[in-house]
């Protein structure tokens, strides 16, 4: 993967790095200064805009796909048709410019046969269920990196209705919050947000919408979970949810929020988008991620405890959880993140952290032992003190 820097447009020292010719969420030309969150955005979210959109034409074969497509051209792009159902046209001369194409393209695909035979994904859900693989985003730590085969293409599943249809199967064979003795009454969970971030493609697929609606029309003790960085849940607010859907907004300080989230909402904007969803009965959740020692982090997090304070002043029968993620890397991860960032600062000194091994032996790195136990110690204390209504999931 090619590591050398492109010339980028700076107007202040440089805290990090992003991709050539960035877009946000309006399509429009990001300058590094918006990326690194060098003054604070001053403007509302804005939608991500795609340069590109195609579909591929086993995507037809399905009503949700076809919707889709009758949506996003109502929205006025233009949907290529693909001649086979693969996503070509994507690679540039360089990495970069494959990942600035990749990052700017949606594809409206049918989801592999592997994704829809859910797997647990401890600690979240009992079942990972996935709508879409890719985000627009530009998270300089992005969990996806590593994890998608190929550019990171936003393709989003025409196959909904089966997707949606194979969930029963999986009621009652849950493993992971099913079987823990504080989370079994929420019964099976499934989590939506693995591979992508819904909020970022919601209006141009509508497929959380129907979820949220499936799972309230369902007759069954399940739970459906997603997290996100957008803020645009205006289509959410007055749908018939039945309290089945667990909203969470992943949040972080500003220190890490401002300058390594390129392209996503401001936290402000996601906790107000929280206040929303709770008062309009959803379960609603904080998730505080990726938590990284950052100068006065203390100072930084207790800002951020505040402003959820606030966020959930006066909601009444707010059910409100966090969950509580430490940063970590693998080698894949911080090789593919180098890529795509290459003069980024963000930490993943292997030296600075403990190895620990996954089941299959994969490695990754974490914070030591002491320096977690302080973090972990501080935010239980704080955030018991600042937003008491709040349940701690988990920590890891
Ligand atoms: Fe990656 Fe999530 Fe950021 Fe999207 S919002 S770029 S999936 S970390």
């Amino acid at each position: 993967m090619r590591r050398d820097d492109d010339a980028v447009e700076v107007d202040e020292p440089l805290a990090v790095d992003a991709p050539a010719a960035p877009h946000d969420a309006s399509g429009e030309q990001v300058t590094i200064r918006d990326l690194a969150g060098l003054a604070p955005p001053a403007r509302p979210a804005r939608r991500w805009t795609p340069r590109r959109v195609v579909a591929v034409p086993a995507a037809f074969d399905h009503p949700h796909g076809r919707r889709i497509v009758d949506r996003v051209e109502g929205l006025g792009f233009e949907v290529e048709r693909l001649r086979a159902n693969r996503v070509t046209g994507v690679r540039g001369d360089t990495d970069r410019e494959t990942y600035a194409r990749a990052k700017s393209t949606l594809a409206i695909v049918v989801s592999p046969a592997s994704r829809r035979a859910l797997r647990p994904i401890a600690p979240s859900a009992d079942w990972r269920v996935d709508l879409a693989e890719g985000c627009p985003a530009h998270c300089q730590y992005c969990y996806l990196a590593g994890s998608l085969s190929g550019p990171p293409v936003t393709r989003v599943y025409a196959d909904l209705d089966d997707i949606l249809a194979g969930l029963a199967d999986y009621v009652g064979r849950g493993t992971v919050t099913s079987r823990s003795a504080v989370r079994a009454g929420e019964g099976t969970t499934f989590e939506a947000s693995c591979y992508t971030d819904p909020l970022a493609v919601e209006y141009l697929t509508g497929s959380w919408l129907r979820t949220v609606e499936h799972f309230g029309q369902w007759d069954a003790p399940v739970q459906l979970r997603w997290t996100t960085k957008y803020a645009d849940v205006g289509s959410f607010v007055g749908v018939p949810h039945r309290g089945r859907t667990r909203v969470r907004f992943s949040v972080n300080a500003e220190a890490v929020s401002g300058r390594l989230e390129g392209g996503t909402a401001p936290v402000a904007d996601r906790l107000e988008a929280l206040r929303r969803l709770a008062l309009d009965g959803y379960p609603v959740g904080l998730t505080v991620a990726p938590i990284m020692p950052v100068p006065d982090w203390r100072g930084e997090y207790g800002a951020l405890l505040d402003r959820v304070r606030a966020a959930v002043v006066g909601v009444d029968g707010l059910d409100l959880t966090v969950e509580l993620i430490t940063h970590r890397f693998t080698p894949g991860s911080k090789e593919v993140l180098l890529g795509w960032y290459p003069r980024t600062r963000l930490e993943m000194d292997e030296e600075s952290r403990r190895r620990k091994f996954g089941r299959f032996g994969a490695v990754k790195y974490v914070y030591p032992p002491a320096l977690t136990a302080e973090l972990r110690t501080w935010f239980e204390r704080e955030l018991a003190q600042t937003v008491p209504a709040a349940r701690v999931l988990y920590w890891t």
